[in-house]
């Protein structure tokens, strides 16, 4: 089979490279191995978690807030069955989706485990050769194990074995207090499960913000998830009934089954990169310029395989540049602003730079504004007013540097910080707009004012700043 473009893995990366390249007028041949087009965030990862965030989220709403709006429900009951068809229903709508936009932009799927076996040449088991002008490779990631005796007991599973879960575990130990343990965590808290984190450092998600990362470790506490910070788990003992999950100084924890999430690295072995002269890191993954080309001209890398965020929509942009340059385009990705979406109760979601990094690299001419969703009409109507925004920005010039948010909807809300970072917008682009009320959005321009010291719906601390 011969084509302009081969894309390797059907993910978030790979099937917005084959679209975008398909969009240009390339032929274009996407290999996938899977029986389904979208990767781990469409069958594996974002997809089938979040359908599960939603269950959560109505067991709480049922549970603790509807009678609140005086609509008397009796006291919900989770039919975990229905969750999972739930679940599988709304991954196969995805997945059925990328298939039907491959079709409708002529892009032609490969069936199969692809390997490099030339320099313009991969090699599909059970198919046909694919021979291709460029290629690019998309083959994401996987989840880490760490070296741990007892560690190979079927009740430790990753990500993937807990979404193939049938029955809600009574009791569930998560190693790794990163976002994919701490989402799991807060949805089997709200499924009844008693959920305890071990993790090695001394904060959750260690990568995000400081305050947000303390507010929801006091969240957690509060809706009684047990953490274990600072703790190394050291050993893993199997019963045949149950786990004994050892960490720190002689201390464990008893379980049904435990989540190991302490990372995922980048699939980069098995799939010919060495044949043709890829350089890659077994850690690191595949190394690109700003382009998204290789170590070899024609040949490009996206998504969890070649880059360290790991996310599905870095992987989406990073695709659509590499298939533009494949095409014969100059398309870069330099230094975007990237969302970081978080799918706790409570959410959080932060963009730009944290306090500690704008602090690092702007020392003291560094303004923040914190405004409570408490202060926030919207939220209070919506009974939801854990948590805050934060506005960061520096203050020679004003520009905005970095939104992070703790509460209701912050998922979807970060947007607005996300495109106001890549304008440059400066800190009074943002707090002297209009946000319509009463919504949840007028909390960023408050967090904007309060920065400046002159917020409306929150008494000033800054007083004297505001008069100016
Ligand atoms: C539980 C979980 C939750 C997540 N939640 C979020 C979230 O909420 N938001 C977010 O942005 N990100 C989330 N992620 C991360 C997100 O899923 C990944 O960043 C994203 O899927 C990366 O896309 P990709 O295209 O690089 O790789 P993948 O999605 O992993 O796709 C790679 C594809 O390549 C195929 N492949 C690999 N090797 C070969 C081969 N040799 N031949 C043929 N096919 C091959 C694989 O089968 C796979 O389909 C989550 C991840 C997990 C595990």
């Amino acid at each position: 089979m011969e084509c302009d473009v081969a894309v390797l893995g059907g993910g978030p990366g790979g099937y917005t490279a084959a679209i975008r390249a398909a969009q240009l007028g390339a032929r274009t041949v996407c290999i996938e191995q899977e029986p389904e087009l979208g990767g781990t965030c469409l069958r594996v990862g974002c997809i089938p978690t979040k359908a599960w965030v939603q269950t959560a989220h109505a067991m709480h709403q049922a549970g603790e807030t509807f009678a609140k709006f005086g609509v008397e429900v009796s006291r919900p009951q989770l039919n975990f069955g229905q969750a999972v068809e739930w679940k599988n229903a709304v991954v196969s709508q995805m997945t059925g989706g990328v298939a039907s936009l491959f079709k409708a932009n002529g892009v032609e799927w490969a069936k199969g485990r692809g390997r490099f076996t030339g320099p313009n040449t991969i090699a599909v088991e059970g198919g046909e050769d694919v021979t291709f002008k460029n290629a690019i490779v998309a083959t994401g990631s996987f989840a880490l194990r760490p070296p741990i005796d007892g560690i190979d007991s079927p009740r430790c599973v990753d990500s993937t074995g807990l979404l193939a879960q049938t029955q809600v575990p009574r009791r569930l130990v998560v190693l790794g207090g990163g976002i994919i343990g701490c989402e799991f965590a807060s949805i089997f808290q709200r499924f009844g499960t008693e959920v305890a984190i071990v993790e090695m450092l001394d904060t959750l998600i260690p990568q995000e913000d400081a305050d947000a990362a303390k507010e929801l470790a006091k969240q957690f506490g509060k809706r009684g998830i047990a953490l274990h910070l600072g703790k190394q788990c050291n050993g893993v003992e199997d019963d045949g009934q149950q786990l004994r999950v050892h960490f720190g100084d002689g201390e464990s924890v008893e379980a049904d089954l435990m989540l190991v999430s302490i990372g995922r690295g980048p699939l980069v072995e098995g799939v010919g990169l060495e044949e043709i002269g890829v350089q890659f890191d077994k850690r690191a993954g595949i190394a690109t310029d700003e382009h998204r080309r290789t170590t070899v001209a024609n040949v490009y890398a996206v998504g969890d395989c070649a880059g360290y965020w790991q996310l599905a929509h870095t992987a989406f942009r990073e695709g659509e540049v590499a298939a533009e340059n494949a095409c014969g385009h100059d398309a870069t990705i330099d230094d975007p602003a990237v969302p970081r979406p978080i799918y706790t109760d409570p959410e959080i979601a932060g963009v730009g730079l944290t306090e500690a990094q704008a602090r690092e690299r702007h020392g003291d001419d560094v303004a923040v504004g914190m405004f409570p969703w408490v202060a926030n009409a919207r939220a209070v109507m919506q009974a939801e007013t854990v948590g805050w925004v934060k506005s960061i920005h520096e203050t020679k010039y004003g520009e905005l540097l970095g939104i992070v948010m703790v509460g209701p909807h912050v998922t979807d809300l970060i947007e607005a910080g996300t495109v106001a970072i890549d304008a440059e917008a400066t800190v009074e682009t943002v707090a002297d707009g209009m946000a319509a009320h009463p919504t949840l959005s007028e909390a960023i321009k408050e967090a904007g004012l309060v920065a400046l010291g002159r917020a409306i719906h929150l008494p000033n601390r800054k007083r004297a700043a505001a008069q100016t």
